[in-house]
C-alpha cells in the first residue's frame, strides 16, 4: 500500500517549528505494519498545496494531510481539498453544535471566523477533535480522476497541532485505517538498544557477522541519538522471522555488556525498575550536566520509590556547602577532576542516606579547557556499599549534546553495577 505524508504550514518552512509529523507518524505507521512511501512539506499557499495533492493523488492508497483547518486566513487546506475533487462544502449542524459547544465550555464567545470548521467536503466523515476546534476530515476518491483506471485513494485531513493530531491519529484515524484499507504485510521489527559504544564501533562488531542474514533478506538498521545507539532488525514477511531471531541471539552475544533495553525502553526506566526491584534508592549530585540526569530519573512513572534527591552543585562553594566537597579538595585538583567527583558522589549518598550516590562534574566548553584537561572531559563517580568507582570521559560536543551524553553515561555507570552485582 502507498501511503504518502503532505505537510502543510509556511512555520515549518521557515524553520520557525519543527515538523515532528514526519517523525511521530512514520513511527506510527511502521508500528502497524505499514511504510511511508514519500511525505512533501508545503507552504500555506493554495497553489503550492493543490500541487501535491493533486501528484500524491496520482500515486497514493492513502494521503494524510496535516495542517490548515484552523480559523485564520491561512488555513485553506479545507477549501482547495473541495474545490479540487469538485466537492461542495456545506456546513454540518452537529460540527457547529460541537464548536459552539468548545466555546461556551470556555466561556468564550464563538468568534465568527470559526464557522468555516463546520464546513465539510460532501461525502467526508467528519474526525472529531476533542483536543481543539478543528475537526480531521476523511474521504474516499472513489473513482479517482486522478489516478490510471480510477483506482480508489483515501484522503485524510488532520489539525496541525501535534496535541491536537496525536490522540486524534491514535483514537480515531487508526481504527478508520485498520477498517477501510487492506491488511500490511507482516512486517516483523525488533529494536535493541545499546549504551556505551558508538555507531561505527558497533558497526564494526556485528556488521560482518550479520552480513549472511542481510544477504538472505534482513533489513539492518543503526540509529545514533545522544549516548544510545539502536539496533534495527526486521523482515518483510512473517515468515522470514527466523532471521530476526537469530540474527537477535548473534547482537545479544556481541554487545552483551551495552544492552540494556529492547523497543522503546529508555535507559532511566531500567535504573528505577532494578533499583525499585531491588529495594534501592538513589541520590545525584550533578554540576556540568546542569539537572539533566535528575530530569531523566523523574521522567519515569514511579521515581519518587527510589529517587531521593538531585543537587545541581554549579559552584565550588555549593559542593562545599551541600556535598561536603573540601576547600582543600578543590584547591589542589580542580573542580573537574577524580578526586572531586569521588567526594560529591560519597557526599551526595551519606547525606541523603542513599544506597547509591551519582556524581558527574565536567567541562562543558566552550571556554575552560585546558592541556591536560580539555574540553569535553568529564568524571563520573558511583558510591555505594562498596569502594567509590570513578571514570573519566571525554565528550568533546555542543554544551546540550554534553549534558545528554554525559548523564546517559552516568545512568550507564549505575546500570553496569545492577547488572554485575547479583548479589541481590
Ligand atoms: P495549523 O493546523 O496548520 O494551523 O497548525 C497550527 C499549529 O500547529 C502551529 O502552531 C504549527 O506550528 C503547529 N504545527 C503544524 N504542523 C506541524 C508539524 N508538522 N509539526 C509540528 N507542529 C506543527
Ligand atoms: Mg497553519
Amino acid at each position: 500500500m502507498t501511503i504518502e505524508l503532505i505537510n502543510t504550514g509556511s512555520e515549518l518552512l521557515l524553520g520557525r517549528t519543527l515538523n515532528t509529523h514526519l517523525q511521530w507518524l512514520g513511527r506510527r505507521f511502521a508500528d502497524m505494519g505499514h511504510i511511508v512511501s514519500r511525505q512533501v512539506c508545503v507552504p500555506d499557499t493554495g497553489p503550492a498545496i493543490e500541487q501535491a495533492v493533486r501528484e500524491s493523488l496520482t500515486r497514493a492508497d492513502l494521503m494524510l494531510v496535516t495542517g490548515g483547518l484552523g480559523p485564520t486566513s491561512d488555513d485553506i487546506t479545507r477549501e482547495l481539498i473541495a474545490r479540487l475533487l469538485a466537492r461542495p462544502l456545506r456546513e454540518d449542524p452537529v460540527v457547529l453544535e460541537q464548536l459552539r459547544q468548545f466555546f461556551a465550555q470556555r466561556n468564550r464567545p464563538m468568534p465568527e471566523r470559526n464557522r468555516v470548521q463546520a464546513l465539510v467536503p460532501e461525502g467526508a466523515l467528519v474526525l472529531a477533535n476533542p483536543y481543539g476546534t478543528a475537526p480531521g476530515l476523511a474521504m474516499e476518491v472513489r473513482p479517482n480522476p486522478f489516478r490510471e483506471n480510477g483506482q480508489a485513494s483515501w484522503l485524510m485531513l488532520l489539525p496541525g497541532p501535534p496535541r491536537e493530531l496525536r490522540p486524534m491519529f491514535q483514537e480515531i484515524v487508526v481504527p478508520l485505517i485498520r477498517r477501510v484499507l487492506p491488511e500490511p504485510g507482516e512486517y516483523v521489527c525488533r529494536t535493541l538498544r545499546t549504551t556505551g559504544v558508538g555507531e561505527s564501533a558497533l558497526q564494526a562488531r556485528i556488521g560482518p557477522l550479520l552480513q549472511p542474514l542481510v544477504a538472505q533478506g534482513l533489513d539492518l538498521g543503526y540509529c545514533a541519538h545522544s549516548g544510545r545507539v539502536d539496533v534495527r532488525l526486521a523482515v518483510q514477511t512473517a515468515a522470514a522471522i527466523d532471521l530476526v531471531r537469530t540474527a537477535e541471539i548473534v547482537v545479544r552475544r556481541e554487545l552483551s555488556a551495552h544492552l540494556f533495553a529492547e523497543g522503546d525502553v529508555e535507559l532511566e526506566s531500567v535504573i528505577i525498575q532494578r533499583l525499585t526491584e531491588r529495594k534501592e534508592t538513589l541520590a545525584v549530585a550533578e554540576s556540568c550536566t546542569g539537572g539533566c540526569l535528575a530530569h531523566l530519573l523523574t521522567n519515569v512513572p514511579g521515581a519518587s520509590a527510589v529517587f531521593l534527591a538531585g543537587l545541581v552543585t554549579y559552584s565550588n562553594a555549593a559542593k562545599q556547602k551541600f556535598l561536603g566537597v573540601r576547600a582543600t579538595t578543590l584547591a589542589a585538583h580542580g573542580a573537574v577532576s577524580e578526586p572531586v567527583a569521588r567526594a560529591m558522589a560519597e557526599g551526595v549518598r551519606t547525606r541523603n542516606h542513599a544506597t547509591y550516590g551519582l556524581s558527574v562534574t565536567g567541562i562543558a566548553g566552550p571556554g575552560g579547557g585546558t592541556a591536560d584537561k580539555p574540553v569535553g572531559t568529564v568524571f563520573l563517580a558511583l558510591a555505594g556499599p562498596f569502594p567509590t568507582v570513578v571514570e573519566r570521559n571525554y565528550n568533546p560536543t555542543d554544551r546540550e549534546t554534553f549534558k545528554q551524553v554525559t548523564a546517559q553515561q552516568a545512568l550507564d555507570l549505575l546500570r553496569r553495577h545492577l547488572v554485575n552485582d547479583r548479589a541481590s
